[in-house]
């Protein structure tokens, strides 16, 4: 029988439930349970492939090609999960599903209602997860914040779950604030006793609270808190802040919440092994030296838009026991100060993918800037695209070479869509995205980090590199160094002639895990580091 935990939260947003989730799934797996982990998502976008990163932070994309929310990142990261499709759904697509199943008449006739139809098809929704598969545990976040309208039908069907599946089968985990206020030295408990009690209201109890706080709080307050919110005092752990979420599962750990869950929920005890998540947490946090690599963007004050890649960084860091500094830097800045001044301290200089012009001039002036003066470089889908550009214009003397995104009209357009996607209009879903097979021949910097020939990585693009320009570029000194099997499509590109330029048309971080930092990521730094 597979349990589950539902997660849900209060007080605030932004309490960081998907890295208490994931955390949770960290310590599971590390006594041998097989779990897997889903996000709700209560807005009403189908999904968040669509949505600004200004909003929604990075659209995550998984090997079988759904554009997810962030937290499924956080997912893999800590776990040795591979999410999909049904890790993650939205209000969006319970209505799509709803209202056209009463189009075809599936309903007979009958009003169809939030209750039970909207909650049924949720509990669908969240059960396909675990179908056919042999899952001891299936941890559900609930996105958003317990008292959101638009969250009630998700927690309507979260309350239902123990009449369908048995009370023993489920657990309830609420993530709380527990503020300290200055101005009085004080740790107050009621915006948590107001939020459960909030949640209690719907009938959910929650059994487990993890309280979020900046300084320990004492024994009297958990027992203040178990009182009013009706847990026990070993049901209350506190998340106190600390320097790396990668630390958060260690935490919980020491305050036995595996041990709880395990218990409360009969699931079988084994040993337990974090001994290598203990091992990259330890050079994590002990580097022996340290290196400063630029990330050209344009949304460097929201850093959750490049959240893979942070992390991608952080864990290639602990690889080479390394701490990375990473300066995010505005790629319309390059183009009003240039890249020599803005780039100068960098010891690596990282292109991430993007969509639309805005700043593309600045990219392409940061990839000259690397290429010329030979520091390491590492471009990324849109950075891959921007390197073919920089290259086709300096080195092969196409000056106006662009990519058809930006300058329809191009002579010269060295990044084109492939003719088959020239009639396709819709925006969403209409993307090459998920995991595709790339080849990568000997004697190459791709086949030197990856140590193999064959890879798969993740895609979310329009654009290709134009197979017209093969020659010329590479001649010219471009190697193409990974190619899909049948060798229309250029997946990686480098430089000879330069100590480590490497660029791909897929996106390497979404694969990087703490315990795999990603051989990409981890040989840029490392040649960052000579
Ligand atoms: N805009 C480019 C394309 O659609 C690159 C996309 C990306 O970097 N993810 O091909």
């Amino acid at each position: 029988m597979t349990k589950y935990i539902f997660i849900t939260g209060g007080v605030l947003s932004s309490l960081g439930k998907g890295i208490s989730a994931s955390s949770i799934g960290c310590l599971l797996e590390s006594r041998g349970l097989r779990v897997t982990l889903q996000k709700i998502d209560p807005y009403l976008n189908v999904d968040p492939g669509t949505m600004s990163p200004f909003q929604h932070g990075e659209v995550y994309v998984t090997d079988d090609g759904a554009e997810t929310d962030l937290d499924l990142g956080h997912y893999e990261r800590f776990t040795s999960l591979s999410t999909g499709q049904k890790n993650n759904f939205t209000a969006g697509q319970i209505y799509q599903s709803i209202i056209s199943k009463e189009r075809e008449g599936d309903y007979l006739g009958r009003t169809v209602q939030v209750v039970p139809h909207v909650t049924d098809e949720i509990k669908r929704f969240i059960k396909r997860v675990a179908r056919g598969r042999r899952l001891d545990v299936v941890i559900v976040e609930v996105g958003g914040t317990v008292g959101d309208i638009e969250g009630l039908p998700f927690l309507e069907a979260i309350r239902q779950f123990p009449l369908d599946i048995g009370e023993e089968n489920c657990l309830y985990i609420y993530l709380t604030l527990v503020p300290y206020i200055r101005s009085a030295n004080e740790i107050k408990t009621k915006p948590t006793q107001h939020s459960v009690a909030r949640l209690r209201e719907i009938g959910i109890q929650p059994e487990i609270l993890l309280c979020r706080t900046e300084k320990p709080f004492s024994k009297e307050v958990k027992r203040k808190i178990a009182l009013f919110c009706n847990v026990t005092e070993e049901a209350i752990i506190q998340a106190i802040d600390v320097d790396s979420i990668y630390e958060v599962p260690l935490i919980y750990k020491e305050q036995g919440l595996d041990r709880t869950i395990i218990k409360r929920l009969g699931l079988p005890r084994r040993r337990q092994d974090l001994s290598q998540w203990e091992e990259m947490l330890r050079r994590l946090k002990n580097p022996s030296t340290s290196t400063e690599i630029a990330v050209i963007g344009k949304y460097v004050r929201l850093q959750d838009a490049y959240k893979s890649i942070n992390e991608a960084l952080i864990h290639a860091g602990a690889a080479n026991s390394c701490r990375v500094k990473t300066k995010w830097v505005d790629a319309e800045e390059i183009e009003k100060e240039g890249a020599d001044k803005l780039l100068e301290r960098a010891r690596g200089i990282l292109v991430p993918g993007g969509f639309g012009d805005r700043g593309i001039e600045g990219k392409i002036e940061a990839i000259r800037c690397a290429r010329q003066k030979k520091v390491p470089f590492l471009g990324i889908c849109l950075g891959m695209q921007c390197a073919v550009i920089e290259f086709a214009r300096r080195v092969c003397g196409l000056k106006s070479a662009n990519s058809s995104e930006f300058n329809p009209r191009t002579p010269h357009a060295v990044i084109d869509l492939l003719l088959e996607q020239r009639k396709v209009k819709d925006k969403g879903g209409t993307m090459r995205l998920g995991s595709y097979p790339c080849q990568i021949p000997p004697d190459s910097l791709a086949r030197k980090a990856y140590g193999k020939s064959r890879i798969g990585e993740r895609h979310r693009h329009r654009y290709e590199f134009n197979m017209q320009y093969k020659r010329q570029l590479t001649e010219a000194g471009m190697e193409l160094s990974g190619l899909s099997p049948d060798g229309r499509l250029v997946e990686i590109i480098e430089i000879s002639n330069h100590p480590w330029f490497v660029a791909c048309q897929f996106h390497p971080e979404f694969k990087s895990k703490l315990s795999q930092p990603h051989p990409l990521f981890r040989d840029f730094i490392k040649a960052s580091l000579c």
